[in-house]
């Protein structure tokens, strides 16, 4: 029931846009609530409309024109973290992920068709994230912002009050910025000492090299340490998870298209990825162009490609770090490396394999932190009340949190800023990394 839009009068009704939740994607549910006890909006609000199976059950009767497409189906849908963990437990294989996106892309399409625009999205969706320039530019504002001392005057006047809660919070916590993205920072190809194992791509990311590109450089050093030869291709863009999250479909597909043919290009054996979300996002490119035969090909030959950063060093076969750490850690599961990408093991065979490093496992470690995308700026209340309850199952006594996503990293950092702790926030790189690092100090 596709839409065309020239003809028809604009209605906010059913799925009657392209690119629909599909059949074959919600007709495999069998109502068995097996996800419901892992859900973390069910478990919060113990409502049926925001558990896993009533999603799929809401998704189901819209596509079947028996709902229409109003505040009943669109809440539940904005309310998912998109988190996977109903996936992780369901026996039929219900793509709980995918059948939410594709749902938010018939609203994002409706709303516009009606003209409720939310013009910040637009311009974050749109305006920023695509456009690497741009991102560049807010990096090198949040720097000067950091390094002149404009920072302590806006905290010290009580100028940051004007922004909305949720946002003081998280601009509390950004990192300090450092040199530069490392995307411009780093060479453009960077050959390892020894034998080569492999090549590889570096996917340098958005939110990772805006906020953390320190740690896209120990990636870097970390690939280049065990082996594989690093190239960082200068024209990628941003990976569109955002857009995907949001339900704009059609710019994340823009933004595919570029990044496949640049990394085409690029001729490697693997494109190698940090940020779990990114990672998630760039395996899924296929699901974006099932209309579009010749792409969705070339989406196949690119997701085939691209590996997790743990992931990678696991399969080339990585060197353990031979000097000491001593250092008592905990690992985060980010959702989107062992949901959305089923990766729990090598994160921990990489840390577990430092001589000196003590990890000490957290209960329900692979439960959402609450930063999902931008769902801890959309939906703060549910986000902080999963932040607290990963802080909470923290170990006493740990020195680090580890962890593989850049938005966790921020969310967590949070938790750590609002308990007063001296706990670090690292990125399982960073932790091989500073191992490797202590091999050369003499
Ligand atoms: S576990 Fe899967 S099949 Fe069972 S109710 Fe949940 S989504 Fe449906
Ligand atoms: S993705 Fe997460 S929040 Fe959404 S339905 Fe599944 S478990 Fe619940």
């Amino acid at each position: 029931m596709v839409k065309d839009s020239s003809s028809m009068a604009p209605r906010l009704s059913d799925f009657c846009y392209p690119d629909a939740p599909e059949e074959d994607k919600y007709s495999v549910c069998v109502h068995c609530g097996f996800c419901l006890e892992v859900c973390p909006t069910y478990q919060a609000w113990g409502d049926e409309n925001h558990s896993p199976r009533g999603r799929v059950f809401l998704i189901k009767s819209c596509a079947e024109g028996e709902l229409p497409l109003d505040e009943s189906v669109i809440d539940p849908v904005f309310t998912c973290l998109d988190c996977r963990a109903c996936e992780t437990v369901c026996p039929s294989g219900v793509q709980v992920g995918a059948l939410v996106e594709e749902a938010r892309g018939q609203v994002f399409h409706a709303r516009r068709e009606h003209g409720d625009r939310d013009p910040l999205m637009r311009l974050f969706l749109r305006g920023i994230f695509p456009r690497p320039g741009r991102l560049k530019t807010i990096r090198r504002l949040v720097r000067f912002y950091q390094k002149s001392g404009l920072r302590t005057l806006a905290r010290s006047t009580g100028v940051m009050r004007v922004l909305p809660p949720q946002a003081r919070e998280m601009e509390d916590v950004i990192p300090e910025i450092g040199r530069g993205p490392a995307i411009d920072v780093l060479p453009t190809v960077m050959v390892p000492k020894g034998a080569r194992k492999a090549t590889a791509a570096l996917f340098t990311g958005c939110v990772m090299d805006v906020f953390f590109s320190d740690v896209n450089e120990a990636t870097a050093r970390v690939m280049v340490r065990n082996g594989v030869e690093v190239h960082v291709p200068r024209e990628q863009i941003c990976c569109g998870a955002l857009q995907v999250h949001a339900g704009d479909r059609d710019m994340a597909r823009e933004m595919a298209k570029k990044n496949i043919e640049v990394f085409e290009r690029a001729g490697v054996d693997y494109i190698a990825i940090n940020a779990a979300g990114c990672g998630a996002a760039l395996k899924e490119y296929p699901e974006l162009f099932h209309d579009d035969p010749a792409w969705h090909e070339r989406a196949v030959q690119f997701s085939a490609r691209v590996r997790d950063i743990t992931q990678l060093l696991v399969e080339v076969g990585f060197d353990p770090p031979k000097a000491e750490l001593p250092m008592s850690i905990t690992y985060h599961d980010a959702c989107h490396l062992c949901h959305a990408q089923k990766i729990r093991r090598e994160p921990r065979s990489l840390l577990t394999s430092v001589p000196g490093v003590d990890l000490r496992e957290m209960p329900d470690s692979d439960r959402c932190c609450g930063s999902a995308g931008i769902y801890n700026l959309t939906h703060p209340d549910m986000a902080g009340e999963l932040l607290e309850r990963k802080m909470d199952d923290v170990p006493e006594g740990v020195e680090a949190i580890v962890m593989g996503n850049p938005g966790c990293m921020m969310q967590i950092r949070l938790g750590v800023k609002k308990r007063n702790q001296q706990l670090r926030v690292m990125h399982t790189v960073e932790v091989l990394d500073l191992a490797y690092q202590r091999e050369e100090t003499p």
